[in-house]
């Protein structure tokens, strides 16, 4: 007997879950479309050259393994806000942002939540329906009570405004609300920037404060500047927020676990305070973050020859966006083709990763059972994990499984 013999299993991940499943499996057919990681046409994992490129100038440069501050990398950190908001931005000028580098989205988010429980004690923070799973992991076991708004409509797999516009005004005065920044996850369901100027205003008019997730910058439409159209937006119309970033995705630095927790606020002073605050949350979670995937994104980022308007980054993003893009295309075009009396424009109207397809649980069911397609119980598919080679595979067996 075990004094921890009262403990039950935990039920399996919903998304990572997806990817144990598949390893089991031994058709050679199958097909890996859960979890939301960038594959070649060959479906191998992708290491970007400017990454390459920066760790040869790394180990060129010989640096050392000592710790880093509990606010991570001064270079990383100063980065990082600049590529949120644009370079020379007055809230960075004005050292109004308070930027810690974090253990990528998740652990920024973490963070965050920490932050909230902890100083804003009662508040709620307002996910959207549906989101990221783990959304509501992080802020249950932050202490943090979670809520959901309208903002997806099975009907047209679009965006829900009009519900979106009602959540923001039914919301007691002073939430907070979790925006996914550019290619919502799970449904690739974002609002234009129009629509972006209605969400804010109507946030602005009841005081409520953004926690924007920005998971996906450049990675959505290949555009650096594009995917951050929103949370720039906010700062221009002096509306203060969070924002938590990851390089998992765009950097393709997954296992390096980068990112970082900003707020961008109205005054100097307070985010100094806040900073320190988030140190301190920070060296009791884990004392201070891994230096490594910093020292990349920092290179890359600051290095004008790396990052520049024609930069190697962003041809590298724009060739992994555009690769997603082709496959969502000759999805839609072969899907129609099968089923020319389906409406299946969502495909191509949807951005990033992610696709939601509409099938339901025993669809997914099926996709899975009989084609071999691995994928998340809501329908969503990763286009990242699709090559042009299997689209009339997967195109096959969405089809069959509508019918
Ligand atoms: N937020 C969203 C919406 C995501 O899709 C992801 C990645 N799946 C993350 C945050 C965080 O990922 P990571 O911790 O790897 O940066």
């Amino acid at each position: 007997a075990s004094f921890l013999g009262g403990v039950e299993p935990s039920p399996p991940d919903p998304i990572l879950g997806v990817s144990v499943a598949f390893r089991a499996c031994d058709d050679p057919n199958k097909l890996n479309l859960g979890v939301g990681a960038y594959r070649t046409e060959e479906l191998q994992p992708y290491v970007l050259e400017v990454v390459r490129e920066a760790e040869r100038r790394m180990i060129a440069a010989g640096h050392d393994k000592e710790y880093l501050p509990m606010q991570g990398l001064a270079e990383f950190c100063g980065a990082t806000a600049e590529l949120l908001l644009g370079k020379g931005h007055p809230a960075i000028a004005e050292k109004r942002v308070a930027t810690i580098q974090s253990l990528s989205g998740t652990g920024s988010l973490r963070v965050g939540a920490a932050f909230i429980a902890k100083f804003l004690p009662g508040k709620a923070v307002y996910l959207p329906s549906p989101t990221w799973g783990n959304h509501k992991n992080i802020l249950a076991d932050s202490g943090v009570e979670w809520r959901e708004y309208a903002y997806y409509d099975a009907s047209t797999v679009g965006l829900d405004l009009a519900g979106f516009l009602k959540s923001i005004d039914d919301a007691q005065e002073g939430s907070i609300f979790m925006l996914h920044g550019c290619a919502h996850n799970p449904t690739g369901v974002d609002p234009t920037l129009a629509e972006w100027r209605q969400i804010a205003d109507a946030m602005q008019k009841k005081n409520h404060v953004a926690f924007f997730d920005v998971a996906y910058q450049g990675f959505a439409s290949g555009s650096l500047v594009e995917d951050a159209a929103a949370p720039r937006l906010f700062a221009e119309m002096g509306m203060e927020f969070f924002c938590a970033q990851s390089y998992s995705k765009n950097l393709g630095l997954y296992a390096e676990r980068i990112g970082a927790l900003n707020a961008v606020l109205n005054d100097a002073t307070a985010a100094t305070n806040t900073l320190s605050q988030m140190n301190r949350i920070a060296r009791a979670m884990y004392s201070n973050p891994p230096v490594h995937g910093a020292r990349i994104a920092a290179t890359v980022i600051n290095d004008p020859e790396l990052f520049q308007a024609r930069s190697r980054w962003n041809d590298e993003m724009g060739t992994m966006a555009g690769r997603i893009k082709t496959v969502r295309r000759e999805l839609f075009e072969e899907l129609t083709r099968l089923n020319p009396d389906k409406d299946w424009s969502f495909v191509t109207r949807q951005i990033g990763m992610f696709s939601f397809t509409g099938l339901s649980p025993a669809q997914v069911e099926r996709m899975t059972g009989t084609h071999k397609i691995f994928m998340t119980k809501d329908g969503r598919i990763s286009l990242a994990g699709l090559s042009s080679a299997k689209v009339k595979y997967l195109a096959n067996a969405i089809d069959d499984s509508f019918r």
